[in-house]
């Protein structure tokens, strides 16, 4: 799950964190109030959504202006009116796509007089298994250009969970980024207080971009993004109230009502099997032949006519999609259940593009029975290469 910047920088303040002081406004109508609890004399206006490049980014429409999704206001009149601005209107950035995304939060937030940017992330390191930094004086800027570019430039070490944060660690941040004295001091006291953070909300993903030092020499995180680990966070009942359902794609939101793993993809078949290994398979031989996948909907093992049936139509929603393949082992599930289950969901919602069932398993003469008797346009295979080639051929067609 992740989490808007705003309420990231919130979590990390209750963990003794350097963050600016800020409020969030959800209502044009608040800005100014809002504005007015900040001291100045520059105040921050940050869109609130969950991508970055923000600084960078450009909105659609021309209200906003071209001055991008983060601006700096030098009155409270001024920062209202970038809230107004931005309220609503459609902000592109290197991170969302195209299509862009919705700014219905902003964020306003003191602003820092910068004497250097740096860049300061935490993950789960899979090849050690354990909470690794990532430390660069590079910071503010395209950190991936910089990975590219120049490797060299950035440190990564992490963390002995059964030593827990110690000195050494915050002394590396300190020497990576060239900071001594005070700063170091500082760097040290950061270092301990974002691992606390992340190991006590069991985080995935902890980025700060900028971590900067002040004019007046001091460390301070001006950006924050926060990806929590989903499978733990049955043990953070208070992080659910952060979720922002309007930041996340509503046929995931639908699937999951159901108990179904559905995962938007670019391209234009749409997938329904069963299984995650079947779903890797079914991804690949789509690709092998030339082709993209659209998304991939998991009906999992053991489902029933009615989640076949939701499956279906999650997956006809999608405009993207210009035909479906249905790819289903049947060992717990049913042969005849799945093709029961595509019948009834083909009738009630439709079929307007083509669709490819490979059928294997229990049941299998009695579901491709079915599927025959049913008078829909669907059209039989035999063995995974032949649905891929099939499906593949007639979207090519359409
Ligand atoms: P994004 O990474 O999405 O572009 P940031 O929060 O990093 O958004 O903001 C972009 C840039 O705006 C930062 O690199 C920094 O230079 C500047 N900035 C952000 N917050 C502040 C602040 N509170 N005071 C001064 N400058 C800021
Ligand atoms: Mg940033």
């Amino acid at each position: 799950m992740n989490i808007h910047e705003y309420q990231a920088k919130g979590l990390l303040r209750e963990f003794g964190v350097p963050v600016p002081d800020g409020y969030p406004v959800l209502k044009a109508e608040d800005a100014e109030a809002v504005a007015r609890q900040l001291r100045g004399p520059v105040w921050v206006v940050k869109s609130q959504i969950h991508a970055g490049g923000r600084g960078k980014g450009k909105f659609k429409e021309k209200a906003a202006g071209d001055k991008g999704g983060v601006r700096l206001a030098s009155s409270v009149e001024e920062a209202s009116a970038f809230v107004r601005e931005m309220l609503g209107q459609t902000l592109v950035t290197a991170q969302t796509g195209p299509a862009g995304k919705q700014v219905n939060r902003v964020y306003i937030e003191d602003g820092s007089a910068i004497a250097s940017e740096f860049y300061l992330s935490m993950l789960v390191d899979r090849d050690t298994s354990r909470v690794a930094f990532v430390v660069s004086t590079e910071g503010g800027m395209n950190i991936e250009e910089v990975a590219h570019d120049n490797p060299e430039k950035i440190r990564t070490f992490s963390v002995d969970p059964a030593t827990g944060i110690m000195p050494l660690h915050g002394r590396t941040v300190a020497e990576t980024l060239g900071l001594t004295g005070d700063l170091a001091r500082q760097a040290e006291d950061l270092a301990a207080k974002l691992y606390r953070a992340f190991v006590e909300e069991d985080m995935a993903m902890l980025e700060i971009n900028p971590l900067v030092v002040t004019k007046d020499g001091k460390l301070r995180c001006l950006d924050a993004k926060v990806s929590f680990d989903d499978n733990a966070l049955f043990r953070h009942p208070d992080l659910f109230k952060l979720r922002d359902e309007t930041e996340e794609d509503a046929k995931e939101i639908e699937a999951s009502k159901y108990d179904l793993a559905y995962i938007a993809l670019d391209g234009t078949i749409g997938c329904m099997v069963n299984g995650a290994g079947l779903a890797m398979a079914t991804l690949d031989i789509i690709k092998l032949y030339g082709e993209e996948p659209a998304n991939f909907l998991d009906v999992g093992g053991g489902a029933s006519e009615e989640k076949v049936t939701a499956a279906f139509k999650i997956i006809t929603a999608d405009p993207q999609v210009k035909g479906i393949l249905v790819n289903i082992f049947g060992g717990i599930m049913k042969c005849d259940v799945i093709a029961r289950g595509v019948i009834a969901a083909v009738k009630t919602v439709g079929l307007e593009v083509p669709l490819v069932v490979r059928l294997e398993g229990t049941n299998v003469e009695e579901g491709k029975q079915i599927i025959r008797s049913s008078g829909l346009n669907v059209i039989p295979a035999d063995d995974l290469d032949d649905a891929a080639q099939k499906i593949v051929a007639a979207v090519r067609g359409a």
